[in-house]
Order: structure tokens, then sequence, then C-alpha cells
């Protein structure tokens, strides 16, 4: 089926047919086809600042709220992390998934570069596009006194911007690179490359998980090659080595209502595999390409999100331990409690 011109229907477990948008009904809300431009032309056009030859960052929305003291990212109020201390960047924008949910333009394909910069680049060049970025904050009335000069030295890196970082074949020694740097390390995988989340340790490591079934993982995730299910359910175990290793551990699932907000037994299966520290549960947000696929209804409205979290933990033997409305995040602890991150 030609994908440009037709609409595409998934089939949720429950046999209800979901439409995906077709690709092309609302290239006019951007003004180009994702499909017509170079990544790094649409990556300038999105904000994202290069580092280096394949790694990237970008500024979020919370460390503006928190530059300016209008709000923090639930990453603070849930473990600790500064929001305006926050570094979130990619080492590559390639990825061997099409999750329908994603925000970026995966209509896009990154290549692999003819050569990989090494660790020490990437966190000298990821922490000056960062400075680059903030620059406009020194001069302004709206931020908070002092909260530009910490900006500066950033205090956490999130790698979880865009694309599938294990495919950065440095990845361990970029982790280690941040951390002698004296930064906090949540890096967010989506679980295919089992191989390289054994060689990891970051401080808090998310697998995620956004289906029950190899059927549902294919509808929702759309991976480019095969196995890759088995690979996830592989990595399910790794996250246990890892917490055994000393690593906080977390599970998250991206809930898009009407595809994978359901099976709640069998979601609660497969992390009692992992026996993660936390599980976030988090709406799928209509925001960035992802409206080329969705629909705003596909966006679960908060008290949906903490009766499916419960569902959930119930099944699992987790409790509610947080929620941040704004960014429609559950979160649950075998406790019902949370902790910070040190360095
Ligand atoms: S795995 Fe992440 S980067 Fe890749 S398509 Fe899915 S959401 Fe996007």
């Amino acid at each position: 089926m030609d994908e440009s011109s037709s609409p595409v229907s998934i089939n949720s477990t429950k046999k209800e047919k979901i439409s995906v948008k077709p690709p092309s009904d609302e290239r006019t809300r951007f003004g180009y086809s994702p499909e017509e431009i170079s990544i790094d032309e649409l990556m300038a056009r999105q904000g994202y600042a290069k580092a280096g030859a394949h790694s990237a960052v970008k500024t979020c929305s919370w460390l503006k709220n928190s530059m300016n003291g209008t709000g923090v990212c639930y990453k603070s109020s849930f473990y600790g992390v500064v929001s305006h201390r926050c570094l979130q960047m990619t080492p590559t924008l390639m990825c061997n998934q099409e999750c329908v949910f994603c925000w970026r333009p995966t209509e896009v394909p990154a290549q692999a570069p003819e050569e990989w910069d090494l660790p020490d680049k990437i966190v000298e060049e990821s922490i000056r596009a960062q400075r680059k970025l903030i620059t406009g904050y020194g001069g302004s009335p709206n931020a908070v006194l002092g909260h530009y000069e910490e900006a500066k030295s950033p205090s956490n890196v999130a790698i979880s911007l865009s694309g599938e970082p294990t495919f950065y074949p440095h990845l361990p020694e970029l982790v280690s690179a941040y951390e002698s740097e004296g930064l906090t390390v949540f890096l967010v995988t989506n679980g295919t490359q089992p191989e390289m989340l054994r060689k990891i340790k970051p401080t808090q490591l998310y697998v995620s998980l956004d289906a029950t079934t190899p059927e549902m993982y294919e509808e929702v995730c759309r991976p480019k090659s095969p196995n890759l299910w088995e690979k996830v359910m592989e990595s399910l175990d790794v996250l246990k080595e890892k917490k055994a290793e000393g690593v906080r551990t977390v599970i998250r699932i991206t809930a898009v209502k009407g595809l994978n907000m359901m099976d709640e037994a069998g979601y609660a299966e497969l992390i009692q595999k992992a026996e993660p520290d936390f599980i976030e549960v988090k709406s799928y947000m209509h925001v960035g390409f992802s409206r080329l696929r969705l629909e705003r209804s596909n966006m679960a409205e908060q008290d949906e999100i903490r009766e499916f979290a419960q569902k959930i933990a119930d099944f699992a033997g987790y409790q509610y331990a947080g929620e941040s409305e704004p960014s429609r995040v559950v979160v649950l602890s075998k406790s019902g409690k949370l902790s910070n991150v040190s360095i």
C-alpha cells in the first residue's frame, strides 16, 4: 500500500480499526514535506543544534520555564533533576523503529556517519552547543537571578532527544565521559540492542515498552528489521541485570489511546521480567511530526492515564508514586516512594 496516498488501517488487539493519517494530508501544517528536505535542514528548522559531526542538542520548554521560574519538568519533581541544568542530546539520529507516536521526522532516515566522533569531543561540543542555545537568557529580565550562570554548567544529560542512542558505537565511553564531567546520565532506549545495554552504566536507564504482543509492537513501533520484538524482550532481562549492578531502572510506556492503551495484565507480566525501580506511564503527546500520523484524540487525559497506570500497578505489584499533569505522566514504584538521583 502507498502510505503517502492512502489511510493506513491499524488493528488493535481489541480488533477495532484505528485510522492513522496519511502523511500527505497535513504537509501544509509544516509548510514542507519531511521527505523532501535533508536531515540537517530539518534539524535546523526544528531548533536542534549540531554538536560535532552527528550529535544534536535541543533545549526543551521546561528548561525555559525553569530559567524563568515558571515551572519544572517532571524529572525534577520525580528524581531531583534541575531542569535549567539539563542537557538534552542524542549522539545519533539513526533509529531502527518508526513509532507512530514519535515526534521526530521518522519519514527522513538518518545515515551512519563516515566516521564517528569520539566521546570527549561529543561532551565538549554538546555543552558548548547548549551554552550557545541559552545565550539569550543572559540579559533576559524574566530569568531568575543566578539561573543563567548555573545553566552554563549542566548537571544532568538526558540522552533521549531523537534517534536510538545505542547505535553510537562508543556509547559506554560517552556515558563515562559525561559522568567524569560531574553530570548524572539519563539514557532512554527502545530496547532493540540489548548487547549494548549490557555494556553501559548510566545513572538511570529507561527501556521503552509500548506493546504487549509482537503484533501490537509491529503496529505501534513499526520496526525496520525482523526479530526486534525478541530483542526488546531480551532487554527486559538486561534491565534486571542492570538494576543488580546499581543502575536505576525505568520502564516507560507511551500510551496511545486506541492503539496500545489496553492489556494492562500483559504489560504487568512483561514488567515483572525486568522489575524496574520505576514505571512511567505517559500519554502520547500530539506534537511535532506525530501530527502527520495520529489525531489529537489519541492523547489520553490525565485521569485516563492514572486509571491505566493504576491497573498496571495492581497487576504488577507496584504503587502509585506521583504524577505530572502538564506532561500527562504517572510514575509507579514498588514502595510508592520516589528518590532523587545523586552524582
Ligand atoms: S524508538 Fe524513539 S526515536 Fe525511534 S521512532 Fe520510536 S520514538 Fe522515535
